[in-house]
């Protein structure tokens, strides 16, 4: 860590329950001409869609929909720019989870240029610079999450042998507002929770330990780690605490995707990207199956090869904080962590690798296609013996 960084851009940032109500206002200062993006099933059936489109008809405002069911694909991006450009529309708000957001993200990014996603893609075809513009985005995200609300890509994944998951990404493509309404996490049952919970513990204990953290998302971190110790076994349980619990978690993602956006990921996304292209397993549940393995694979490594990475005293200090337990030295608060992320892995069922349905005969292919730009900012190089040994932990 240094005192020399840099901190992209953020979007405005609307945090409370009910705030859903502001967002007519807020589009109305765009102008009249709305996409809005939202599931297939959740918004639709979500208490919050008829009030809100009342209003927006209330102001005048005309929208045409998208709707994303699953993992947005590029195709679906370049068939909603097509059939949306005409229209000029003057703003996109995204409704729903990470899925929703990235798809909402990726259209208002390229409905003023209009060409196709595939190329700027990382990693895949020319991989252009995107010149903008970027029409307005509002993001509204649904689950807790995968911080997208705050961040500068979209990812988009072809599913099956020759798929992959890769990012669209540029500063220009950060949303304009981040409406965060806890309200909204209200439906999400148990299995999303969990798995969003996870994803969003990933990206901050990610984000603690990169070769790139900073004072800065280290203080933002720290805070979005307090939240997720109280509010994910508290919603995850449910009861009395589940809507403190919601608050805390909408604010953990949220801080989860401000701090990734500056600050990379580690060897949990590395591996989550391939997993994700090859099976059909969701984002969050692959995070989470793999935190736990991960981070005990990052810190014994780190032991035995780099004693001094400052990554162990980071991974000490969220130990102690996840652990709720200020008294360890850092070898117990590295036990500690391991032993609560594990703990949290049993008691909200994450499944194992082989329960979603991946074999040890995958685990080379997996390994080969894991060194996107997440594994780069690990905080030490695993070699691919210490990567495949983080997946046959989780088999
Ligand atoms: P998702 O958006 O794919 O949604 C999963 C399911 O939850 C869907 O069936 C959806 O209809 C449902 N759902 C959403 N909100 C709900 C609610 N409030 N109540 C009930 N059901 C609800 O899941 P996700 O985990 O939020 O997003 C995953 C995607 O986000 C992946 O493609 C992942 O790669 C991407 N992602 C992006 C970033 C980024 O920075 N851009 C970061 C992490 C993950």
């Amino acid at each position: 860590m240094g005192w020399q960084f840099s901190i992209a851009r953020l979007p405005r940032i609307e945090f409370g329950a009910g705030i859903l109500r502001r967002l007519p206002d807020i589009a109305a200062v765009y102008g009249r001409r709305l996409v809005i993006v939202t599931g297939a099933r959740s918004f639709p059936l979500s208490p919050h869609r008829q009030p809100l489109y009342a209003a927006l008809k209330a102001k005048g405002l005309l929208w045409s929909t998208v709707e994303v069911a699953g993992e947005p694909s590029p195709e679906l991006i370049d068939d909603a720019v097509r059939r949306l450009r005409g229209a000029h529309p003057d703003v996109v708000i995204g409704i729903g989870g990470g899925s929703v957001l990235d798809a909402a993200k990726a259209i208002a990014g390229l409905l003023k240029p209009g060409n196709s996603v595939l190329d700027h893609l990382e990693g895949v075809g020319p991989e252009k610079p995107y010149e903008g513009p970027a029409t307005p985005f509002i993001a509204v995200p649904t689950t807790a999450g995968t911080g997208s609300e705050a961040t500068k890509n979209a990812v988009l994944s072809v599913q099956g042998e020759q798929g992959y998951k890769k990012s669209f990404r540029d500063e220009k493509l950060v949303a304009e507002y981040a409406l965060v309404d806890p309200d909204l996490l209200a439906s999400c049952p148990p299995a999303l929770i969990a798995a969003n919970g996870m994803d969003a513990l990933t990206q901050l204990l990610e984000s603690y330990v990169s070769l790139r953290a900073n004072a800065l998302t280290n203080a933002l971190v720290l805070s979005g780690l307090a939240a997720a110790r109280f509010g994910l076994p508290a919603w995850y349980e449910g009861g009395e605490r589940a809507a403190r619990g919601r608050e805390k978690m909408a604010y953990a993602a949220l801080i989860s995707g401000i701090a990734l956006a500056q600050t990379g990921l580690g060897s949990v996304h590395g591996l989550a990207a391939p997993l994700g292209a090859f099976f059909p397993i969701a984002h969050g549940v692959a995070c989470g199956t793999l935190l736990a393995a991960a981070t005990r694979v990052n810190i014994e490594t780190m032991q035995v090869r780099e004693p001094e990475n400052p990554a162990l005293v980071r991974y000490a200090q969220a130990g102690r904080l996840l652990g709720n337990d200020t008294t360890l030295d850092d070898a117990g608060a590295h036990a500690l962590l391991v032993a609560t992320l594990e703990r949290w892995t049993e008691l909200m069922s994450l499944p194992r690798l082989s329960d979603l349905r991946v074999t040890a005969a995958d685990l080379p292919r997996i390994v080969a296609n894991s060194r996107g730009s997440s594994m780069k900012t690990n905080p030490i190089v695993l070699t691919d013996e210490e990567v495949t040994r983080v997946l046959e932990m989780r088999l």
